[in-house]
């Protein structure tokens, strides 16, 4: 575990490390080509999401993914999610959680190296170092010269692209919440509200900050993730690891040829740390600054590969595999570690969530009636004896077009209703009542029962007047004589 050492400074223990600038330096292999996949993905994902258009009607926005606030709905593609309905999102965000545990105990801290917003940006932002200031002994040269106009051009130059990155991805962040094109013209004509503004303020400030300057500092100090999968991690976890029984004793080509058998494998050429993107020397074991990127695997089988040297003395393997190996077994193929009772149990987990929600969502009504009977006062005695309840119902029409809904009581024999606009001149067992598409309509509803009705339970009914004929039942309770006093 790499944390800051304990400097005794004589009289005063330091127990504070300056961070040294990590200058990684540009490597290709396989694991950085997965990551530029990844990266291009993700930021597509992320960028150009608001702006894809999706046919709901007339009645919807046409936003394919959009966070409205306002109606508090959220649309994704053909899936709209009422308020009542956040058991999806709920749903949603176990199956993340669920979907992090499964790969994190299947390839370790993946998510961390690939796909985390801090490690994409910050990936990002390390590209702009090396497009504008060259690669890493250019940085680092860099660094140490004095300041002067053509640093503070490079600088100023640098950090313009970092804001302009930032702004864009502040920026992308509230299309979510509104419609794109508008908001995107309201913002530049100052015309859009000024949470807009403020929540791109704050966005565009963190990931300049932390994409562009803290960079691997809020991974390993600020991040609680790395602490929960290092507690999630065990021996046959896949992790990247720097297999010491081969590479031992480090000593240079010329030295090991002198000398082959005193020295291993590792030729101490420091390509592996130049490489990684947090700075650490993966040869010193285990660290919760790795975030597991392979990047140092792309670097060493570099290297291995120009001195002669079979591939793998830094690899994804398990450290049960690791001491396998040490022991004389012939390396275990990556995926082995993949198929074992914990992943698949998770997969499993994940799978069956999944499937539950699509259930859900595949035979959802898209009617829904929610009932209140008013408490103050319960009940009223009307002048010929009988007795009144008023119950407040809500239809919601999930609908993007008006339909009309009929309300129907069931059970209590004999009552008739009304609402607030249908008076009781026109009481009946049913009413019909349009909803506006896409809406939640309050409705009051009085119940009137003949003199002498006890208290009893019964239910509205909402059913749809169109050809899907979808329904909803509220049960709910009638109160008289006893029961309401
Ligand atoms: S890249 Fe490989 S050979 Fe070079 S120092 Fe790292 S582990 Fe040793
Ligand atoms: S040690 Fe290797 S895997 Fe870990 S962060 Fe550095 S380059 Fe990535």
């Amino acid at each position: 575990m790499n944390s800051p050492k304990p400097v005794d400074g004589g009289d005063e223990l330091n127990l504070y490390e300056s961070r040294k600038t990590v200058h990684n330096q540009r490597i290709d292999g396989p694991f950085r080509r997965f990551k530029w996949f990844v990266m291009l993905v993700t930021l597509g994902i992320y960028y150009v999401t608001p702006w894809l258009r999706w046919d709901r009607g007339p009645y919807a926005p046409d936003q394919a993914v959009l966070i409205d606030l306002a109606n508090r709905r959220f649309y994704m593609f053909g899936i709209e999610i009422w308020p009542h309905e956040f058991y999806f999102v709920a749903g949603l965000l176990i199956m993340a959680g669920i979907g992090l545990f499964l790969v994190t105990s299947a390839v370790g801290r993946a998510w961390c190296g690939y796909a985390c917003p801090q490690t994409v940006w910050t990936d990002l932002f390390q590209h702009v170092d090396r497009f504008v200031d060259g690669d890493r002994n250019a940085r680092i040269r860099l660094d140490k010269a004095p300041w002067g106009p053509a640093k503070v051009a490079r600088r100023g130059f640098k950090w313009s692209i970092y804001l302009v990155i930032s702004l864009i991805t502040g920026g992308a962040w509230i299309l979510y919440f509104a419609d794109a094109p508008t908001l995107f013209r309201d913002f530049f004509t100052l015309q859009a509200d000024p949470v807009a503004y403020a929540t791109v303020g704050i966005l565009t400030a963190t990931t300049f900050v932390f994409g562009g300057f803290m960079r691997e500092q809020v991974c390993v100090y600020m991040c609680p993730w790395p602490r929960i999968q290092t507690a999630m991690l065990d021996e046959k976890s896949l992790i990247v690891t720097y297999k010491d029984w081969r590479g031992e004793k480090r000593g240079s080509v010329k030295k090991a040829a002198k000398n082959p058998d005193e020295f291993g494998d590792c030729i101490d050429c420091n390509q592996c740390v130049a490489v990684c993107p947090t700075g650490i020397d993966i040869r010193e074991g285990q660290q919760i600054g790795c975030i597991t990127c392979a990047l140092c695997i792309d670097a060493c089988d570099r290297v291995m590969k120009e001195v002669g040297r079979p591939r793998g003395l830094i690899d994804y393997a398990t450290l049960e595999a690791c001491d396998a190996e040490a022991e004389g077994a012939p390396p275990q193929p990556a995926w082995k570690a993949l198929l074992r009772p914990r992943t698949i149990a998770y997969t499993l987990i994940w799978a069956s969530i999944g499937g539950a929600m699509l259930f859900a969502l595949g035979v959802r009504s898209h009617t829904d009636l929610s009932v209140s009977p008013d408490r103050n006062p319960p009940f009223m005695l009307l002048s010929d004896g009988s007795v009144r309840n008023a119950y407040t119902l809500k239809l919601r029409n999930m609908e993007s077009r008006p339909r009309d809904m009929e309300i129907a009581l069931s059970g209590l024999p004999g009552a008739m209703m009304w609402t607030d606009t249908i008076g009781p001149d026109n009481a009946a067992r049913t009413q019909i009542v349009a909803v506006p598409a896409d809406a939640t309509k309050t409705v009051r509803a009085y119940v009137k029962a003949s003199s002498g009705t006890a208290a009893q339970d019964f239910s509205f009914i909402l059913t749809s007047q169109d050809e899907q004929r979808e329904s909803d039942e509220a049960p709910t309770r009638f109160t008289a004589g006893e029961e309401g006093q």
